[in-house]
């Protein structure tokens, strides 16, 4: 036994492979078997990472390392299944450490930055709002976007600390805008743990005293599987939150939890509609049109997100959606460019008539 649910078997002087897959569907037939304690049937579900080695090749606590890294994988894939080591998977892991050793150093040095990106209301045609998106200016890298190190952050715990810097620096440029007289609104996106973290609230709090704090205009972006849980807990964060005088959003909506019994309990002021359902319009079409009934109903503001064509752009203004973000508008841009690029939306709505926010070009 290696700790509480983690154990350890060794095989000895297997002849053949085929043998070998004999001996763990014996284990797994073993392991799967219901027990019945109290009146009660339970059941085990086990994942299980493999290494085979030779003792003349390999020692003891490399092969070992090899089977943790098999179990790593096995849990990454969803548990409840068994993984075989191989290079590739070891060399996978290494990318992924040194990312963490990287990463570690990056949140000391601060090499985050944010990109903005424009959010545009469908009536007006206006830039109502940008997202903060983190990037890691890498010293030899370059730019790396948050998709290689999110999970990562998220998995170690760094994400309470990097969460924290976006945190901070979206709301002091909020209150910067705010400070020069810019209303527009400010979305940041905030990662499970750190909505679990008890330090958010105070953190909030800090901002939402400051002379400066621009009331109603940031938003946090949390996403369905953070409502999972405890409601009452969650529903007394968001009340707080709300009083403070911030929004919340739901980002990546329709991907996460499909127990929907949250919409009605939870004040939310936004539903971003997941990227992928803009992308196989108009297919997607009836979803898309009950989010926005959805939305109607309990007085949420609908987002499409990652709208790229302009015909998901008519779609969606044909269908009433109230705002979007994407490509097609604008990718997400460093501050030295977003006065130009916001400018330009503006302008553009100005001189033609709905739908056609970007037809300009
Ligand atoms: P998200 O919050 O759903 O952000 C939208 C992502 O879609 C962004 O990717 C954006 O660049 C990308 N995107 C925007 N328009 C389009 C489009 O038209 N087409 C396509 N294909 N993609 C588009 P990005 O910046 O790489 O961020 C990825 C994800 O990383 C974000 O998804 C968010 O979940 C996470 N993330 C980014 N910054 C932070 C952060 O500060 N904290 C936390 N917790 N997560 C963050
Ligand atoms: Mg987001
Ligand atoms: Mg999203």
């Amino acid at each position: 036994r290696l700790g509480g649910d983690e154990f350890l078997i060794v095989f000895e002087d297997i002849p053949s492979d085929a043998r070998f897959s004999f001996e763990i569907d014996n284990l797994l037939d073993a392991i799967s078997k219901p027990i019945t304690h109290d009146a009660t049937r339970l059941s085990v579900t086990v994942s299980m990472g493999v290494a085979t080695f030779l003792p003349r090749v390999l020692d003891f606590t490399a092969a070992m390392r090899q089977a943790d890294i098999a179990l790593y994988a096995a849990k990454q894939a969803g548990r409840n299944r068994v993984t075989f080591f191989s290079e590739a998977m070891g060399a996978r892991f290494e990318a992924r450490d040194r990312i963490e050793i990287e990463l570690k150093q990056a949140i000391e040095k601060e090499q985050f930055f944010l990109h903005f990106q424009p959010r545009v209301n469908m009536k007006s045609g206006q830039v109502v709002s940008v997202e903060a998106l983190v990037r890691w200016q890498h010293p030899t890298r370059g730019l790396v976007m948050p998709n290689e190190f999110i999970s990562i952050c998220e998995e170690t715990g760094m994400i309470e600390e990097l969460g924290q810097m976006v945190l901070e620096k979206g709301c002091w440029q909020a209150m910067a805008w705010h400070r020069s007289g810019n209303d527009i609104g400010l979305s940041i996106n905030l990662s499970p743990r750190q909505f679990d973290d008890d330090r958010l609230l105070k953190s909030l709090s800090k901002f939402a005293q400051h002379r400066d704090f621009p009331y109603g205009k940031i938003e946090l972006e949390i996403t369905e599987n953070v409502l999972i849980g405890d409601h009452e807990q969650i529903e007394l964060k968001l009340e707080a939150i709300a009083r403070m005088g911030y929004s919340v959003s739901i980002d990546d909506f329709g991907t996460g939890y499909s127990n929907l019994s949250y919409i009605s309990r939870f004040s939310l002021n936004c539903l971003k509609v997941d990227q992928s359902f803009i992308a196989q319009l108009p297919k997607s079409g009836p979803i898309i049109d009950l989010i926005l009934t959805l939305g109607k109903q309990i007085g949420a503001t609908i987002v499409a997100e990652g709208v790229e064509t302009q015909h998901q752009l008519d779609w969606l203004y044909d269908h009433g959606c109230d705002q979007v973000q994407g490509y097609f508008l604008s990718p997400p841009v460093h501050i030295d460019r977003l006065g130009a690029v916001i400018e330009n939306l503006n302008a553009m709505r100005s001189k033609a008539s709905a739908p056609s926010i970007a037809t300009g070009t």
